[in-house]
């Protein structure tokens, strides 16, 4: 018995047959950064990024390699979603951003997109376009927004506001385009409650998709830097566990749960240690809501 609305069971009713994504780097930056703001304080200066548009690999080149390197679950599945995932995936000329879109239809395996980006960076020109692919293909915006604190969102320099997110899902919801939220649970100075909250609010604006993320040090960030000199506490994995049981009672049974822990890649040690055991951890986050009884949208009062 599934206790949560995973993303795979959605796909496999929408496409009748697995589905997975493709994480892509169109070679795009990151305004937060280019802008002299320095970035979010947890993230290193590749942005989740590869560095593969860069290198000469396009957009097709690198989904063709994706599928043909990938493990067996990917090559035996029968269509694909574009993941624009490396640094801010609309901030770049309509022109530019068409053109990087539509590299990825080139391959018929596509079906569509997920494409990552801040809630800041939605200009109406782009919105229009993520509208018309939305129309033709099957669209997931994905927005960063971590915590709903805006004292939190000051704290890891996120450089927008709560408001602003809520702003910006309103204006995709007005058009019909899909919303996944990027939330990090054990940010510097949160409080269980606070992290709740989180999930309350994302309930409050009906959002359609979220994602979690267990917050792990990358070396050489600005967070790491703070927490070698001020160290602040770490969830342990039982803790992240309960946290999200607790966010899943809080989401509405309808919000498609697209991911439940983060991935620290692999050329880390992360810190801390525990969140490279993605298999343990999502363990724990099923037995907890079963030893619960419970399910996601048990305690939402939308
Ligand atoms: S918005 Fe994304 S890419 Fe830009 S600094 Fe923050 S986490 Fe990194």
């Amino acid at each position: 018995m599934e206790r949560y609305r995973s993303f795979s069971r959605v796909l496999k009713e929408k496409f009748a047959s697995p589905v997975r994504k493709i994480s892509l780097d169109a070679g795009f930056s990151c305004p937060h950064r280019r802008g002299g703001e320095g970035g979010c304080t947890y993230c290193d200066a590749w942005g989740s990024g590869t560095g593969a548009y860069g290198q000469g690999r396009s957009i097709p080149d690198q989904i063709a390699c994706a599928i043909s390197r990938g493990a067996s679950a990917t090559k035996l599945a029968g269509a694909f979603l574009a993941y624009f995932q490396a640094h801010t995936n609309t901030f770049a000329s309509i022109q530019t951003l068409r053109s990087r879109f539509e590299e990825a239809l080139t391959d018929p395996r596509v079906v569509g997109f997920s494409i990552g980006t801040r809630p800041d960076c939605l200009p109406e020109p782009v919105l229009d376009l993520l509208d018309e692919l939305n129309r033709r293909t099957y669209l997931w915006l994905e927005l960063g927004l971590q915590s709903a604190h805006d004292e939190t969102l000051r704290r890891i320099n996120r450089g927008h506001t709560v408001a602003q997110f809520a702003d910006a899902v309103e204006r995709c919801h007005a058009r019909g385009i899909r919303v996944c939220a990027h939330v990090i649970f054990g940010l510097p100075g949160e409080t269980r409650e606070m992290m709740r909250d989180t999930a309350r609010f994302l309930a409050s604006l009906t959002i359609d998709g979220v994602k979690f993320h267990s917050l792990y040090l990358v070396p050489g960030t600005q967070m790491e830097m703070e927490y070698r000199s001020v160290p602040f506490p770490l969830l342990s994995q039982q803790e992240y566990a309960e946290i999200v049981a607790d966010a899943l009672e809080r989401l509405p049974p309808e919000t498609v749960v697209q991911r439940l822990t983060g991935d620290p890649p692999r050329t880390i040690p992360p810190e801390p240690p525990w969140t490279r055991d993605k298999a343990g951890t999502l363990a724990l986050i099923r037995g907890e809501l079963a030893r619960r009884d419970s399910f996601q949208g048990a305690l939402c009062r939308g």
